[in-house]
C-alpha cells in the first residue's frame, strides 16, 4: 500500500555506512532516468541495510527516493525547517521528521545523522548542499565519503569545471579527491565503501566545537566524523 513501510527483515550489517544523506531536487527532472535513478538509489539503500537521510517532503527526486527506501522497509529521517514543515510547502514525509530552527541547522543535522553523502540531480539547492559538505571535508571538519550520481551526464559539466580548478591552482588535486563520482547507483555505492581520504597536510582540521553552525556550537561528542 502506498505509504505504508513493508514488514520485512533487512541485513543491517551489509554496508559500513549505517546512514547515507541524499541530497537531490525538489523537481524530477525532465529526463525519466532522473527519476529512475533515485528509485534505484532507494531500492539499493534498502537492499544493504541503510537508512536514508534527506530534506523532508514529498517533492520530485527526494519524494520518489523517500517513497523507494520507506516502501521498501528502510528508515527514512527527513530533516526539515519549521518554516517549510507545512504539508502544502512539502507535502508528506514519511519516516521520522526532525523540525529544525533553518536551512543552516539543517545542513548540519543531515550531516550528524549520516555516514556518507550522495547527490543525485538537481539544482540549486542540491548545489549548495553537495558543496558545503565537500568543503567541511576540505577543512577536516569530516571524513565521511561525498558521492556525485552522475545520472546520464547531468553533472559532467560541473567535474569539467571541478577539474578546470584544479588545473588553474584554486582547488588541490587531494581536495579533488573528495567527489567521488559514478553513473549508476551501485558503482557509486561500491566506490564510496572503498573511499580513503587523502590528505595533503594543508587543510585546516576544524573541528565541530570551533565551528558554529545555526547557532549551535557542536562539543567533540556530537562530532558528525562518528
Ligand atoms: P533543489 O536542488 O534546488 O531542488 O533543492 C533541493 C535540495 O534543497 C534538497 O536536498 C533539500 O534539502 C533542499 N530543498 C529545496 N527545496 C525544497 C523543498 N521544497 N522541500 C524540501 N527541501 C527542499
Amino acid at each position: 500500500m502506498e505509504g505504508k513501510a513493508a514488514k520485512k527483515t533487512i541485513p543491517k550489517s551489509a554496508s559500513r555506512f549505517r546512514s547515507v544523506c541524499v541530497f537531490c531536487g525538489s523537481s524530477p527532472g525532465k529526463k525519466a532516468a532522473y527519476q529512475v535513478a533515485a528509485i534505484q538509489l532507494g531500492h539499493l539503500l534498502v537492499e544493504r541495510g541503510i537508512d536514508l537521510v534527506y530534506g523532508g517532503g514529498s517533492v520530485g527526486l527526494m519524494g520518489l527516493i523517500s517513497r523507494a527506501v520507506h516502501n521498501g522497509g528502510g528508515h527514512v529521517l527527513g530533516v526539515v525547517p519549521k518554516a517549510v514543515l507545512p504539508r502544502e510547502v512539502i507535502g508528506e514525509t514519511l519516516g521520522e521528521v526532525k523540525a529544525v530552527s533553518g536551512m543552516h541547522q539543517r545542513k548540519a543535522e543531515m550531516a550528524r545523522h549520516s555516514d556518507a553523502f550522495i547527490a543525485l540531480p538537481g539544482g540549486y539547492g542540491t548545489l549548495e548542499e553537495l558543496l558545503e559538505v565537500i568543503t567541511w571535508a576540505q577543512l577536516g571538519i569530516h571524513s565521511k565519503p561525498v558521492g556525485l550520481l552522475n545520472v546520464d551526464g547531468y553533472y559532467d559539466s560541473l567535474l569539467s569545471f571541478i577539474d578546470k580548478a584544479v588545473d588553474e591552482g584554486f582547488i588541490t588535486p587531494a581536495a579533488r579527491h573528495i567527489i567521488v563520482s559514478a553513473h549508476t547507483a551501485h558503482e557509486l555505492l561500491a566506490k564510496l565503501e572503498e573511499y580513503v581520504p587523502v590528505h595533503d597536510g594543508s587543510s585546516v582540521k576544524l573541528s565541530w566545537e570551533m565551528e558554529q553552525i545555526g547557532g549551535i556550537y557542536y562539543s567533540p561528542k556530537s562530532d558528525i566524523s562518528r
